[in-house]
């Protein structure tokens, strides 16, 4: 496996919280059953409780089960499981480049297009309009991950040809999703970034495949998807090798069927807290709807997202699918100039 940081060091420590009423035998056996896997220990000893750390490398004690010795009450890892993700491995933004397009410290990716990749002619109109508009990169899926079985499922092959030649014709690399482990060497011929859904955010054959490719990654939040989960699925893709991963917050599922979903807008914050990692925003899943989605985008870009994704549609009652939510052109562009003037205010510029 290639070190995608080579600054990185793997986890150094854990903390072994003991019981109140731990005995000072106890103490010992601990800390020798430890030192027996070549790990140092540190011994604090507080008025109600004493704590040992452990020095050295902590995968040694990953099958060491430790909670389970007499007078242990807790185990608590130093560094978060998503380690390659976290913030501790990499303290500075990351910068992912798309082309020629930088998304992550300061700079922001505009993702636009229809929901599904149409006829080329639909395409070309409305990577027309996204471009003046100020688009940087153009999406499209080809290969739909479709709630029924008997909906649209994409173009396949026809759908990556007409993205990437639309894509290029007017200056955008090209952002497409990938559904199927076979398929992710046909994607990658043909797009400039994959994109792996919010239905497959836990699939792991899918991240582990995606992760042996050098293409960036839009990975979008699953519906029900923790903080923690979502960075532990960045963490699959980079494990493999693959450190070029942007996060997108797309709506969690709520209770509340007046938006198709509900935007976390938290998670951005929260993800620059914890990971050096990019995350954009997709206000258009988040919302399902055209008379949210400025609003919401614009919060997303105040909060500090790094990108945002909207989908386009110059026909919406045409569409094959996500027609309902996609924003006009002409409302795509008065979004655009908006969400430049709140990008400056917090020191952001499209990419
Ligand atoms: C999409 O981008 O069209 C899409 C299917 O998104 P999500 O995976 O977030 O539902
Ligand atoms: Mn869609």
């Amino acid at each position: 496996m290639a070190a995608p940081f080579p600054d990185f060091e793997p986890a150094r420590s854990m903390i072994i919280i003991l019981d109140e009423t731990v005995t000072e035998e106890q103490i010992k056996h601990v800390a020798s059953k430890v030192e027996q896997l070549g790990l140092q220990t540190s011994i604090s000893r507080g008025t109600y409780r004493t704590v040992i750390g452990v020095i050295g490398d902590e995968t040694k004690l990953q099958s060491a089960p430790l909670a389970a010795i007499p007078g242990v009450a807790e185990v608590l890892p130093v560094m978060p499981a998503y380690k390659l993700a976290s913030k501790q491995a990499h303290p500075k933004p990351t910068i992912i480049e798309v082309g020629p397009v930088k998304i992550g410290g300061g700079h922001m990716a505009m993702i636009a297009g229809p929901c599904a990749v149409e006829s080329e002619e639909r395409m070309e109109s409305i990577a027309k309009s996204v471009r003046a508009a100020g688009a940087n990169i153009f999406r499209g899926g080809a290969f739909k991950p479709r709630t029924s079985p008997y909906s649209f499922q994409g173009l396949g092959e026809d759908g990556l040809k007409i993205l990437r030649d639309v894509g290029a014709r007017h200056g955008m690399p090209v952002v497409t999703e990938v559904v199927d482990p076979r398929n992710v060497e046909l994607v990658c011929e043909y797009a400039d970034m994959l994109q792996l859904g919010a239905r497959n955010m836990q699939n792991f054959v899918l991240l582990t495949e995606v992760g042996r490719t050098n293409k960036p990654v839009l990975l979008k939040r699953g519906m029900s998807a923790t903080v923690a989960d979502f960075l532990m699925s960045a963490e699959y893709i980079m494990a493999q090798g693959n450190s070029n991963v942007v996060l997108c917050e797309r709506g969690v599922k709520g209770f509340d069927p007046a938006t198709r979903n509900t935007f976390d807008v938290a998670l951005v914050p929260q993800i620059h807290k914890l990971s050096h990692l990019p995350i954009i925003v997709d206000p258009s899943h988040a919302t399902g709807r055209p008379d949210l989605i400025p609003a919401c985008a614009l919060a997303g870009v105040a909060a500090g997202a790094d990108g945002v994704h909207i989908e386009v549609h110059d026909k919406p009652e045409e569409a094959m699918s996500d027609g309902p939510q996609a924003l006009l052109p002409k409302q795509y562009a008065e979004l655009m100039d908006q969400i430049r003037k709140v990008g400056a205010a917090v020191g952001k510029q499209i990419g």
